[in-house]
């Protein structure tokens, strides 16, 4: 594969960085700078001369902290029941509150179905696409996706120390419930326990997770330039050097998503409307946080349960890695979830690319804070994750031209 220069490419990249970033600023989820970003993608991709360019809206809760804070609130309220009367009545209602927040809880890392997701409002939301279409007949599909919101910035992911220490008590608060749940339990059917001690211990660990879900929501904005405008930036710079250089026969088809930052609700509607007809056989490469630290693609992603990348995304990003020896790229599991979640539970081919700063690089990750900002981004990352990216292209094309190509010689040798 000839090594091409993407100088040009960075530089476009950039300049849409420097849009979303600074003239637009932090983009919340279901806010109008979140839809401001997406008419920005949209007319940027009219000026390339994508095709089908659609707006696909749909609604999610705008907040994944509002889902947390009520399975806290729930527990804490039972706990509170039976620190007031400690009868068996009372605590049999504590122990149901306290598995209601473990249920609630779990299924906020997993964007499943809750009491909590009933509960909660929804406001609009909307995706952006478009298609990039072959230059033959069409024989492979590739979404490329990015999300278009960014993060709010609470205290806890200030620095690397808050973000571990937050880490470790929200799984305790997480694991209170659970204990909180089943000592109840114990105390209802064996008395073997004051009720209210279990209270007392709890108590303070469950108010913990509740109050930092409630301080989070009173966050400004992170202005996201790393996360994710490099990766709406990257994907149109690889749109504008695809209208130059089209696939043969691979067609690409964008989608910029919202709502990724409060549960991936923008690529799970995408996915709803879409993934059938684009057939199992279609790669997603999803695009986040592509300008700051070593490269990197994602062998599993999720927040608690860690689910694996498809093996075949894995073969193909493995056979990239292979095709690019100069530059340093790494596989490994993920921090948090992507937009590949989503694919990858519906059993999709989904590959997450994404930077990472290394330990001891001294390289500062600005994940989630309000210096995530233009000056931070480093040419070099963005340019290794463009050309990564473009090496996955071409090897998809490359496959699909060979397999039928290849299809068709055995049908001739016949
Ligand atoms: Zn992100």
């Amino acid at each position: 594969m000839p090594s091409a220069s993407f100088s040009e490419d960075v530089q476009q990249a950039l300049q849409h960085v420097r849009y979303l970033s600074q003239t637009i600023g932090g983009r919340g989820s279901c806010t109008v700078q979140e839809r401001r970003a997406g008419e920005y993608t949209a007319e940027q991709m009219q000026q390339i001369g994508v095709k089908e360019i659609c707006v696909e809206p749909f609604t999610a809760i705008p907040s994944t902290y509002w889902g947390y804070a009520l399975s806290f609130a729930a527990a804490l309220t039972g706990l509170l029941i039976v620190l007031l009367s400690d009868r068996q009545g009372e605590r049999t209602l504590a122990m149901l509150l306290n598995l209601a927040g473990v249920w609630g809880f779990l299924a906020e890392t997993e964007f499943a179905p809750s009491w909590t997701r009933w509960a909660l409002s929804r406001k609009e939301s909307q995706n952006v696409c478009g298609v990039i279409p072959a230059k033959s007949d069409v024989r492979a599909r590739i979404v490329l996706c990015a999300h278009l919101d960014t993060h709010r910035t609470p205290i806890f992911y200030s620095s690397e120390a808050w973000y571990a220490a937050f880490t470790a008590l929200v799984s305790l608060s997480f694991l209170s419930m659970i204990v909180g749940a089943a000592a109840l339990g114990l105390s209802i059917y064996q008395g073997w326990m004051s009720a209210r001690w279990v209270s007392l211990v709890l108590l303070p660990v469950q108010l913990f997770g509740l109050a930092m879900c409630l301080h989070a929501d009173f966050t400004p904005y992170s202005p996201g330039a790393n996360d994710n405008a490099t990766g709406v930036g990257a994907a149109l710079a690889l749109a504008q050097r695809l209208r130059r250089l089209p696939l043969k026969h691979t067609e690409i088809h964008l989608a910029f998503t919202g709502c990724e930052e409060v549960g991936d609700w923008g690529i799970a509607a995408y996915l709803d409307k879409n993934a059938l007809k684009l057939g199992k056989d279609t790669t997603y490469i999803i695009l986040d946080e592509v300008g700051l630290g070593g490269l990197k693609y994602l062998t599993a992603d999720g927040l608690i349960f860690k689910h694996k990348t498809h093996p075949r995304a894995l073969e193909l990003a493995r056979q990239a890695k292979h095709a690019l020896p100069e530059i340093e790229i790494v596989e490994g599991v993920g921090l948090a979830y992507t937009d590949a979640l989503q694919a990858t539970k519906r059993g999709l081919m989904a590959l997450t690319v994404c930077t990472v700063p290394a330990p001891r690089s001294g390289i500062v990750s600005h994940w989630h804070r309000m210096t995530d900002t233009l000056e931070t981004i480093r040419e070099r990352d963005l340019e290794n994750t463009l050309q990564f990216a473009w090496t996955l292209l071409q090897l998809v094309d490359r496959r699909a031209s060979n397999a039928v190509d290849s299809n068709s010689m055995r049908v001739s040798e016949r």
